[in-house]
């Protein structure tokens, strides 16, 4: 897919110094003191671009801390003229963008929950129409991808090229150990979709909590993400948001220095040859499985056609409570995860569903519809 403007790789922007490209900064302006305490030592860190901090802040319940609003601009100002650092908001509205833009802002963000609303984007692209600033597009909460790439096509729209997407993990009702699950798959699915499109991490708001933040800074690495974002406070125990999430500038620079930086593509033409055998093995399975698959659903439509002929309903749960034991301890005993064999087979399972209503529906299954 292309965007509408042509969007520059992260090694073009301003401010890059080297992959990661890294954001780091209080999840909100407090004060003064803290947002210039913070800043000063956050700007010793090595390979720091931009400075981040949270203005307007969305909140899930009323009566909590909304952020500073206008008043912590002149800070964020003040941070750019002594530090050198670039600085980053998020904006939720026009009226953010302009405000952000007068104080001189390099970067904005466009954070989860107002990446949902098309209506909103819309709005904060008609305000950065021929404007040269960088915008990164947070995900939307929930895991919607075609909604986050509609964000990010808004803002091309608007002929913003220092673009670029930000995987701050999804909303799930199910309780995990990650504040906002990161569904991995999307992210990836997002590169293939639009190639050239920075990516950033934001490991502080998938893990919620400090513990976390190695393995989700280390792990979007070794997926070639172009940089992270992590906040980063003075005094994160007492910081006013996401305080269990936030670390010391000093707690900061020691996890970056314990990242490990692979390299994304091999050089080495003896390396390239084994992956290159290898990654041939893989295509033959990959084949095979599909093969099986088609084989599988063959099976399947056969036995619907005798259950459409004697009237017997599709779904056996007898027969499928039996299925599933049986791979489990199947693949349990071959080193497969009990999640990749209950994720398989239930999409296995339905699909052999779907063919076999096919058939009960119009007695003709639709591969023959369409042969
Ligand atoms: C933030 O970055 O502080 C923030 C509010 O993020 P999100 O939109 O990802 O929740
Ligand atoms: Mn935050």
């Amino acid at each position: 897919m292309v965007l509408e403007s042509k969007i520059l790789t992260a090694k073009e922007w301003k401010g890059y110094k080297s992959r990661p490209f890294l954001i780091a900064g209080p999840c909100s302006a407090e004060s003064e003191e803290q947002v210039m305490a913070t800043a000063r030592e956050v700007a010793q860190i090595k390979d720091i671009s931009v400075f981040r901090a949270g203005i307007w802040k969305p909140r899930t319940r009323p009566n909590s801390f909304e952020g500073v609003g206008t008043e912590g601009l002149k800070w964020l100002r003040a941070v750019k003229q002594e530090t050198g650092l670039m600085v980053g908001i998020e904006v939720a509205n026009e009226k953010h963008v302009y405000e952000a833009l007068k104080y001189g802002i390099d970067m904005l963000w466009i954070g989860a929950r107002t990446s949902v609303n098309p209506f909103t984007v819309q709005e904060i692209s008609d305000a950065l129409s021929g404007v040269d600033v960088m915008v990164l597009v947070k995900n939307p909460i929930n895991p919607d991808l075609e909604l986050w790439i509609g964000a990010i096509e808004r803002i091309a729209k608007a002929g913003i090229t220092r673009l670029g997407a930000i995987h701050r993990g999804f909303s799930a009702y199910e309780k995990s150990v990650y504040r906002n699950h990161p569904n991995w798959q999307l992210p990836i699915e997002l590169r293939r979709r639009i190639p050239d499109l920075p990516i950033i991490c934001d490991p502080s708001h998938i893990s919620g909590a400090r513990q976390y933040l190695y393995e989700i800074s280390q792990k979007a690495l070794d997926l070639n993400f172009d940089g992270l974002m992590i906040e980063s406070h003075i005094d994160p125990e007492r910081a006013l948001s996401d305080s269990a999430q936030q670390l010391t500038p000093n707690d900061l620079k020691e996890l970056l220095s314990r990242l490990i930086l692979r390299n994304p593509v091999a050089s080495d033409p003896k390396l390239l040859d084994i992956l290159g055998e290898l990654r041939q093995q893989i295509d033959i399975f990959d084949d095979s499985l599909v093969e099986i698959l088609e084989k599988r659903m063959q099976v399947a439509e056969t036995i619907g056609k005798y259950k459409k002929e004697n009237n017997i309903t599709i779904l056996q749960p007898t027969r499928w409570d039996e299925i599933i034991r049986k791979v489990m301890v199947n693949g349990r005993s071959r080193g497969l995860s009990s999640e990749l064999i209950d994720t398989i087979f239930k999409a296995i399972h339905q699909e052999s569903i779907n063919h076999q209503m096919r058939i009960m529906n119009n007695g003709i299954a639709e591969s023959e519809e369409n042969s």
